[in-house]
């Protein structure tokens, strides 16, 4: 069965009935149904308004909604003037086809890509077997950064992305939580995110933007397009004269969830970008890496894929952007997405 509600409140679940699965792009899901992997009645969001805009949140920053489709993510230009990394993210990831139809919300929430779970053959730890397959077999794709059962990492650029910009999603009927919260601490095996079953993710808060902030994504891949990233980092930093005055690191392709880096954020504040301090803060990111046998050589484009985007992010162009108070800044120009990344 599929529902398609065309308001909030009729996405109450049916009394005694059980959680429907949600249906945005459906890139991920249709994927994960052919091989039998998500089944039940489907709640599609296709007519559901007003969750493909965005606008001031009243405090200065943006309220993105869920359905907002990934292309339109990448060139918004009021995105870009504030929240250039995220812009920058978006227009790398996946294929032009694959990002004209997936939607922010779903690229949070997909699932993860290890090829024993995505198997229907297979029962990994992930779909209630007794042990992760990766971690006894191949896993060359997987962790570098081991911190849960599960070997594998997660897929969602966007989500690596938001961490860095400290944003947090509302979810319908459910309490607000950050990102970070989202997907916790990789600990629970049976999930890639810790939204209740059937809860609608309504739309993404991103916090007021800090003037002139200067932000690069870049990501290290086996080929140039139509791949997930080996490791990928987004770089934010304001300067204060010559002076870093803030810095948001986070990273994703090494670990079941996305991570933030703060120890390599707390070693750029307060000094000079010099290319010495930037490979210093770079070697700071392995710390705490704990390889599997096959992912021993992410660790080193752990260190260099963080020095590329620290360089670029210095070498980029400050942001226009303000905080907005009720209308959206402009930008001259949409940006043109670029498949490796720099903002
Ligand atoms: C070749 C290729 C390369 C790719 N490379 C990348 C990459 O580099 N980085 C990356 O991040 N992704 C990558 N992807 C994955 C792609 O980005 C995702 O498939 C897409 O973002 C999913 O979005 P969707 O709207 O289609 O989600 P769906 O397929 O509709 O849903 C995905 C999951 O999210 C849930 N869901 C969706 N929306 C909501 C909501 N609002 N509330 C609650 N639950 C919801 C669904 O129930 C489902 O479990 C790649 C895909 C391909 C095919």
């Amino acid at each position: 069965m599929i529902r398609f509600p065309t308001s909030l409140t009729e996405l109450e679940p049916a009394a005694g009935g059980s959680a429907p699965v949600v249906r945005a792009g459906a890139t991920d899901l249709t994927e994960r149904r052919r091989l039998r992997m998500a089944a039940g009645p489907l709640l599609d969001l296709r007519d559901l308004p007003g969750l493909d805009t965005v606008e001031p949140d009243g405090t200065g920053g943006m309220l993105v909604g869920a359905k907002l489709r990934i292309a339109e993510l990448a060139v918004h230009p009021g995105l870009a003037a504030a929240y250039p990394g995220l812009c920058a993210a978006a227009g790398a990831l996946a294929t032009p086809q694959i990002r004209a139809v997936a939607t922010l919300g779903g690229n949070l929430l997909q699932a993860n890509r290890c090829w024993y779970y995505r198997n229907p053959d297979e029962r990994c730890l992930k779909k209630g077997g007794a042990a992760c397959l990766a971690r006894q077999g191949d896993h060359i794709h997987h962790a570098c950064f081991d911190l849960g059962p599960c070997a594998c990492v997660h897929p969602s650029t966007l989500g690596m992305a938001l961490m860095a910009y400290e944003a947090s999603v509302m979810v319908h009927g459910a309490a607000d939580r950050t990102v970070a919260e989202l997907y916790g601490d990789g600990s629970d095996p049976s999930r890639d995110h810790r939204l209740e079953p059937g809860a609608v993710l309504t739309h993404v808060v991103l916090p007021p933007p800090r003037p002139r902030e200067q932000a690069a994504y870049f990501r290290t891949i086996t080929r140039a397009r139509s791949e997930w990233p080996l490791v990928e980092v987004l770089v934010r930093l304001v300067m204060d004269g010559d002076t870093v005055s803030l810095a948001r690191v986070a990273m994703g392709g090494v670990a079941p969830v996305p991570l933030r880096l703060p120890e390599v954020e707390a070693a750029l504040v307060g000094g000079p970008a010099s290319a010495e301090a930037l490979a210093k803060a770079a070697a700071i990111a392995t710390k705490g890496a704990t390889p599997l046998p096959m992912t021993g050589y992410k660790v080193d484009l752990v260190e260099g894929t963080v020095l590329e985007t620290l360089e670029r992010a210095c070498h980029s162009t400050p942001s226009l952007a303000t905080p907005s108070s009720g209308s959206l800044p402009e930008a001259d120009e949409p940006p043109t997405p670029n498949p490796q990344g720099g903002a």
